[in-house]
């Protein structure tokens, strides 16, 4: 794939907006694996050169919630490295140095034009139904003018001087060539009238600087490559290698977003998703394996992860997928590891699970039928809570059969405190014979009064987790039902 010799080294440049969007962790994914398959490096960007759009704490919830996902990066704000800072806004004068050297090359020009002036020439583009671009008024001013105009302080931006015919040819590991004509690209703001560089400047220098060989991001960043490719030529750098990630879509295959469900990966670990699942599904969305497997580890996806297995085609993200894959590793994890990760929904649900031998039977049980681990409260929340019965409930609890079971039951268990589910099974056996009872005419009963439903877990499982003197004080309140 990579021609030269060199360590790869590919990066996540963000935005922090506060959360973590899954179409970041996927592109922050496919770097990763890409770094460790290579034996390369992978960095972390912080790329906030939008001051307006800046939160406080955003770059902290980040890094963590990257941390929770096990991706780890060998350079980045809080880990240092040979080309730090890391962060865009402590690298102000870096940009403003290169911009001072597109000026020089004529690749770069000074434009005084205001807001006013701009918004109605893109009111009056769009009234013409053409693209929204700068007309060039600046673009040629003589010298003098500009010189008075600067020292006069005049407001003003550095924009590109994007040549104006041809066509720009590249090459895109996902995309094949991509053909751009230059009239449609527009002279992009490279430094803003507060002195912050644009993205695209930022981008590019600093993928310069940090010695990016691969360029691996979502399909949305394809139609900047051409202002890409023009700053690195007119700085006389090396080109990356681009590789343009497919676009998540919803369901209805419109471009994933906010309206239709959860974008944030925060969202998904709050209620419970495992960090392993959803990095497992987030790896097949626009990338496949060689065989038709679905279920990885990280290390895994490492040892397969190739660059040419990435997707043209936009990736559909299935919520119904990612529940399958969810529950499914909830319910083959150890379960003991599970229970840990399921103590905070008890706790917050204000259950208390301080008996742990209990709990891990719980969970066995719980996590059955569950796609995500805030589901699994309501499923093992009547091992600990008082049961509440329907007046049906409480009608076939009242029946004769019912009690009979229920004091056969009550006197064995009341003479015994060490109990297995061999006597379960053994007592269970013996009454059903003695009391000439049947399957549901049974277990129903029995199953209601311990569970608090007549579907669930078996008896012995149910005796089990609820101990001999809980189950006797189950049974005696039903016994006493009417
Ligand atoms: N800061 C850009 C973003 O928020 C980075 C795009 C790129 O990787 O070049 O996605």
């Amino acid at each position: 794939m990579t021609e030269t010799n060199k360590e790869v080294r590919v990066r996540f440049a963000p935005s922090p907006t506060g959360y973590l969007h899954v179409g970041g962790l996927r592109t922050a994914l496919f770097n990763y694996l890409f770094a460790r398959k290579m034996g390369g490096k992978f960095i972390l960007r912080i790329e906030d050169t939008d001051q307006k759009r800046s939160i406080p704490g955003a770059v902290e919830k980040l890094m963590s919630t990257l941390k929770t996902m096990g991706i780890d990066y060998d350079e980045g704000p809080d880990v240092g490295g040979p080309f730090g800072p890391y962060i865009q806004s402590e690298r102000k004068d870096v940009y403003l140095r290169y911009v001072n050297r597109l000026i020089e090359a004529g690749a770069a020009y000074y434009c005084f034009c205001d807001e006013e002036r701009l918004d109605k020439l893109r009111k009056a583009q769009r009234k013409r139904k053409e693209p929204t671009m700068y007309d060039g008024a600046c673009r040629d001013l003589p010298e003098g003018e500009v010189r008075r105009r600067l020292e006069d302080g005049e407001p003003y931006v550095i924009r590109l001087r994007y040549p104006r015919e041809g066509r720009t040819v590249f090459d895109d590991v996902v995309r094949r060539k991509v053909a751009v004509d230059n009239s449609q690209v527009d002279d992009q703001v490279l430094i803003k009238s507060d002195g912050f560089p644009t993205y695209h400047l930022a981008n590019v220098v600093d993928d310069h600087l940090m010695g990016i060989t691969h360029v691996i991001r979502g399909e949305e960043w394809l139609s900047s490559v051409p202002k890409h490719i023009f700053l690195y030529r007119s700085l006389g750098w090396e080109l990356p290698v681009f590789v343009h990630l497919p676009l998540l879509l919803n369901k209805d295959r419109s471009k994933l977003s906010k309206r239709q469900g959860d974008v944030a990966v925060e969202r998904y670990l709050e209620r419970g998703y495992l960090p392993e699942a959803l990095l497992n599904f987030i790896a097949l969305l626009g990338w496949h394996p060689p065989d038709d497997r679905e279920v990885f580890t990280l290390d895994q996806l490492i040892e397969e992860f190739s660059l040419d297995r990435i997707n043209r085609a936009g990736a559909v993200f299935d919520v119904d997928k990612l529940n399958w894959m969810n529950g499914w590793y909830i319910r083959n994890f150890d379960v003991e590891d599970i229970a840990e990760r399921a103590r905070p929904f008890y706790e917050d649900a204000g259950i208390d699970v301080s008996d742990r031998e209990k709990f891990v039977k719980v969970i066995a049980v719980a996590r059955d039928y569950v796609s995500s681990l805030d589901e699994i409260v309501d499923r093992g929340r009547m091992f600990y809570e008082e049961l509440d019965f329907s007046d049906e409930q409480r009608a076939l609890m009242a029946e004769e059969d019912s009690k009979a079971i229920y004091a056969r039951w009550i006197d064995e268990l009341s003479k015994k405190s060490e109990w297995s589910r061999a006597d379960s099974d053994r007592l269970i056996k013996e009454t059903m014979a003695e009391l000439g009872l049947k399957g549901k005419q049974y277990y129903f009963p029995l199953r209601l009064a311990l569970f608090g439903n007549t579907h669930g877990p078996d008896i012995p499982t149910l005796v089990d987790i609820l101990g001999v003197d809980e189950t006797l004080r189950r049974l005696r309140r039903a016994f006493d039902m009417s």
